[in-house]
């Protein structure tokens, strides 16, 4: 049969094709949602003493790359849990989650992992608070969701996929045959939002943006 005949008989509904415009949009977004992680990573990095002496060319490769280490283990988990739900797949793992009242004031955290008990904590009174300054639906409905997934990934760094910062050794300097190394602690808070957003499929839409900026940069 030639390929002209095997078209004529061909009952099946071609799929709408894109337009050229909606993969213009389509790719702007992208281009959108990868410059504001990229932005959120540097929030995350800016204080750190030894990120802050990186080559500039440096920095952006390393951010890409511990991105690119969030969005990889979001497939996986994806594939393995069969959910995207960060609360099933904690319940898969044995990780219990549960709310309570921070009592350290002064703790400007709105979650936690504790590693020896294999917990995840969510801090009520942040959460309450943010809701009723940052108001929208979208956020409301996914910020237990997205605190989940945030130290959902901690528990795996710790216990599948080793501490994504301990990856990278810096020489903070170097005299004569002494060199000191550190580390950058946030690289691995930059790879859990890769896979939180990754996980959840989370646009980050400007709204979501300065959620984000708000709840993990300035103290509420
Ligand atoms: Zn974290």
């Amino acid at each position: 049969m030639s390929r002209a005949n095997r078209k004529k008989t061909s009952k099946k509904p071609a799929r709408p094709k894109k337009t050229k415009e909606q993969k213009v949009m389509q790719a702007k977004e992208k281009a959108i949602y990868e410059r504001n992680r990229i932005a959120l990573a540097y929030m995350e990095l800016a204080k750190d003493k030894t990120f802050q002496k990186l080559e500039e060319d440096y920095k952006l490769d390393l951010v890409k790359e511990v991105l690119a280490i969030g969005d990889e283990v979001a497939s996986w988990v994806v594939a393995e849990y069969g959910t995207n739900d960060p609360r099933k797949i904690a319940a898969q793992l044995g990780v219990k989650v549960f709310g309570e009242d921070s009592t350290d004031k002064k703790k400007k955290t709105p979650s936690e992992y504790r590693k020896e008990k294999k917990e995840i904590v969510v801090y009520r009174d942040f959460h309450e608070k943010l809701l009723r300054e940052v108001r929208s639906t979208e956020l409301s409905e996914n910020l237990l969701k997205f605190v989940v997934a945030h130290e959902l990934f901690h528990h795996l760094e710790i216990n599948r996929i080793g501490e994504v910062y301990k990856r990278y050794k810096f020489l903070a300097w170097r005299l004569g045959p002494y060199a000191k190394e550190k580390n950058i602690r946030g690289l691995s808070d930059v790879a859990a939002q890769a896979f939180t957003l990754s996980l959840l499929e989370l646009d980050i839409s400007p709204q979501v943006f300065d959620y984000l900026t708000y709840i993990l940069y300035t103290n509420p």
